[in-house]
């Protein structure tokens, strides 16, 4: 072992007792765990990526005045047969986590840096869980409104020093030969000198880019679903636009990857992401968040009919870390007009992000189309206030938008949010099915993968 290697061990050591991480295996942690009742065949890991308590229950309360009825995630905790627990998310170099550390805890089952997709801080390489599922001869699936190649799906399968090697993850993932992938991402298949189409193609993938031909693929054995460039645009603006009319909604993503693994006799491993409540939860816009989380939701029913229909399927719902500190706030004089908040945030019909193409033809701030979208009026004063703030915001337009109308925002539809940043805050995580009774009620995040691999034999 090298001094720098032995001086990096200290410091990974230090770090994991300051974050709470002991550095353990998990499996170490799984041989002591509970006797559970049923051994689960199939994993249906379902993640919404930064979900802060604030956002479940926002998009809960929100369901109930606008639908009349709980969402599918709080019925879930009304009908009972679960386990519920309360997650600690750090990474091994912060309190705070990425979503690469926090996806490489579950996938490899140790803390990594931020930024490092399963390779530990003294450089060890583990096999991510999907990969060893495979070789037990389970079929395997990735599905995800962002860039299929993002953190979270990739800690699953991949290795990588940094998460923004995309490129090198696409690579990875057609080397490693998953069953399914569905999302976004296309830029990253086929980019520059450089096209794993054809390779995809030539190993029995079947490729689907819109809704149709994914509907289409459902008796392919292996397929590649890339129907966005880069991330899927939000939930709100693929009902609001006719320009989004072919892309897929997760739930169709989710259904197709099912049909298509469950056929395994063997089993299957899945992955099912919202992947960009926490873009919303950067870009602190209310009405983005909770449509986003309100997609996901829509999963949960089609997870519980597949429990029924195979009951040998361990469901898992969580999330890897808080973004943003989005809050449901009270609104007028004794909270009252908080209902009509709600209301109104059910108007918007628009993303921030939507207006970010025309911000970078013009590199001018939309005001009209804001207004229509928010129902917040705009003066040409606070039109400039966004141009002016995106360099202070790092580039990001979106955080600029919300910096600028924050009250408004908070006025008429009663969420803020705390940061552009990811949280400490300790997340849900639940688990139904066989062998749910093994997870303790407060779980450290890099404990989850030896849980898994104990339940699923691999
Ligand atoms: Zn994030």
């Amino acid at each position: 072992m090298s001094s720098h290697s032995k001086a990096s061990r200290r410091e990974f050591i230090r770090l994991a007792s300051l974050t709470g991480a002991a550095a353990i295996s998990s499996q170490a942690f799984a041989a002591g765990s509970k006797k559970t009742q049923g051994i689960p065949k199939n994993l249906i890991f379902l993640v919404v990526d930064g979900m802060g308590t604030g956002t479940l229950s926002l998009a809960e309360v929100y369901n109930r005045r606008l639908n009349g009825r709980s969402s599918a995630w709080f019925d879930l905790y009304k009908k009972g047969g679960y386990t519920r627990c309360l997650q600690d998310t750090a990474s091994a170099d912060s309190p705070v986590t990425d979503s690469a550390a926090a996806g490489s805890a579950w996938g490899c089952g140790q803390r990594t840096n931020n930024g490092a997709i399963n390779v530990t801080p003294d450089g060890m390489r583990p096999t991510p869980l999907f990969l060893l599922a495979k070789d037990a001869g389970k079929a395997t699936g990735l599905v995800s409104t962002c860039r299929i190649t993002h953190a979270t799906s990739a800690s699953f399968v991949a290795n990588i020093e940094e998460r923004n090697e995309e490129d090198a993850i696409a690579d990875q993932y057609l080397e490693r030969e998953l069953d399914v992938y569905l999302g976004g991402g296309l830029r990253h298949f086929k980019r520059e000198g450089s096209d794993l189409l054809e390779p995809f193609k030539a190993k029995g993938y079947a490729l689907a880019t819109d809704r149709k031909s994914l509907r289409k693929s459902k008796k392919a054995n292996k397929l590649l679903g890339l129907f966005s460039d880069s991330h899927i645009p939000y939930a709100i603006d693929r009902q609001n636009s006719e320009a989004h009319k072919d892309i897929p909604s997760l739930e169709s993503m989710f259904e197709s990857a099912l049909e298509i693994l469950s056929r395994n006799p063997q089993g299957f491993v899945l992955q099912v992401e919202a992947g960009r409540v926490d873009h919303a939860g950067h870009d602190n816009d209310p009405a983005t968040i909770v449509h986003e989380q309100l997609e996901f939701d829509r999963c949960i029913p089609i997870a519980r009919k597949f429990l029924e229909k195979d009951p040998d399927t361990l469901i898992v719902l969580t999330t890897d870390h808080g973004t943003g500190g989005c809050q449901l706030n009270g609104v007028g004089s004794g909270y009252l007009d908080t209902f009509d908040a709600l209301d109104s945030l059910s108007k918007v019909s628009g993303s921030f992000e939507s207006l970010h193409a025309r911000y970078e033809e013009t590199g001018s701030f939309d005001g009209p189309a804001f207004a229509k979208m928010t129902g917040i009026s705009v003066s040409e004063e606070q039109a400039q206030q966004v141009v002016e703030l995106v360099p202070q915001r790092n580039g990001y337009f979106n955080a600029a938008v919300a910096g600028v109308f924050e009250q408004e925002l908070l006025e008429k539809t009663g969420v803020a949010f705390s940061s552009y940043n990811h949280t400490a805050e300790h997340v849900e995580f639940l688990a139904m099915g066989p062998g749910h009774e093994a997870f303790p009620p407060f779980i450290y995040n890099y404990q989850v993968n030896g849980i898994l691999r104990d339940l699923l034999k691999v």
